[in-house]
């Protein structure tokens, strides 16, 4: 490589040409400074570029984790009103529970579950999540506690639609139940029901809800039938006049089943009442 170089001006017009000479190490040497210079520029640039983006990157942040801890904020919110919910149901129930005269629910978990967790601590979002998860096994116990309470009162309504209560026909108490001169044989005999005096035709209603179990013709009962209640009741009517339903026929209590007469072995107008608890006769004198 040369040594020198010339660098020639050449003016227009008449001016002299003029001629500049420069050593190579010369021009080595502004080369290098323009890279240098150039690399320096592009760093700069570079780290400009990345502080920029850093710093909105930044802003952005700071604007999400305001949003979130106004969300958490909320949540905490929320959760100290599902609580006090939580709180007021669990009350209402053990009152409901104390007129359905059932235990109190079993102490799985606390009602009410203290200490809410500080806004914008680390383990925030996790006690939150802890607590929701406690809220459900609690509402699944409230669930199952109000079941047992619809499931009882269900059966209580049902016992005593199905229990026979007051007077099957109006009338007068003739016969009582208990030992007794039978009237045909003068011997003492168990009488298993209530005789109540009425006139030939005087309705007969149902004591209770239940089934018709059967309508038939005896010659002790004459025109009878039997209504099976459920819970091991049943009552049946004898000497009737006039049966007005059909065996297997649903009826509630109330229900015009029968009228008065003076059939089978009878010595007038009457009805034999009969209430049997599990098959043996039972005094139907306190259900009136
Ligand atoms: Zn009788």
């Amino acid at each position: 490589m040369a040594k020198r170089f010339s660098v020639i001006f050449i003016p227009e017009g008449n001016s002299k040409v003029r001629r500049v000479r420069i050593r190579s190490g010369v021009i080595k040497s502004v080369l290098c400074g323009c890279f240098v210079v150039a690399g320096l520029l592009a760093f700069f640039a570079y780290s400009y570029f990345n502080f920029t983006v850093d710093r909105d990157e930044l802003q952005r942040l700071r604007v999400t984790t305001s949003q979130q801890r106004q969300t958490l904020q909320y949540l905490v919110v929320d959760l100290e009103g599902i609580h006090q919910q939580m709180a007021s149901l669990a009350e209402t129930e053990a009152r409901v529970r104390q007129l359905a005269d059932l235990d109190a629910v079993s102490e799985g978990v606390p009602v009410a579950i203290g200490g809410l967790p500080e806004v914008g601590s680390m383990e925030a979002v996790d006690e939150i999540q802890r607590q929701i998860d406690r809220l459900q096994v609690e509402i699944e116990l409230r669930r199952q506690s109000q079941e047992n309470v619809r499931n009882l009162l269900n059966d209580q309504v049902s016992l005593s639609r199905a229990t026979p209560k007051g007077w099957p026909t109006k009338g007068w108490l003739t016969s009582y139940f208990g030992m007794r001169k039978s009237p045909f044989t003068g011997r003492r005999v168990m009488h298993e029901g209530l005789d109540i005096a009425a006139n030939i035709g005087t309705p007969v209603v149902a004591t209770a809800d239940g089934i018709v179990a059967r309508v038939k013709y005896s010659p002790g009962y004459g025109k009878m039938l039997i209504i099976d209640h459920g819970y091991g009741y049943r009552t049946i009517f004898g000497h009737t006049s006039k049966i007005l339903v059909k065996a297997g026929q649903k009826i509630k209590r109330g229900d015009l089943i029968a009228k008065v007469g003076n059939t089978g072995r009878s010595t007038g107008s009457h009805l034999h009442y009969e209430l049997r608890l599990n098959g043996v006769p039972i005094d139907p004198r306190k259900t009136l």
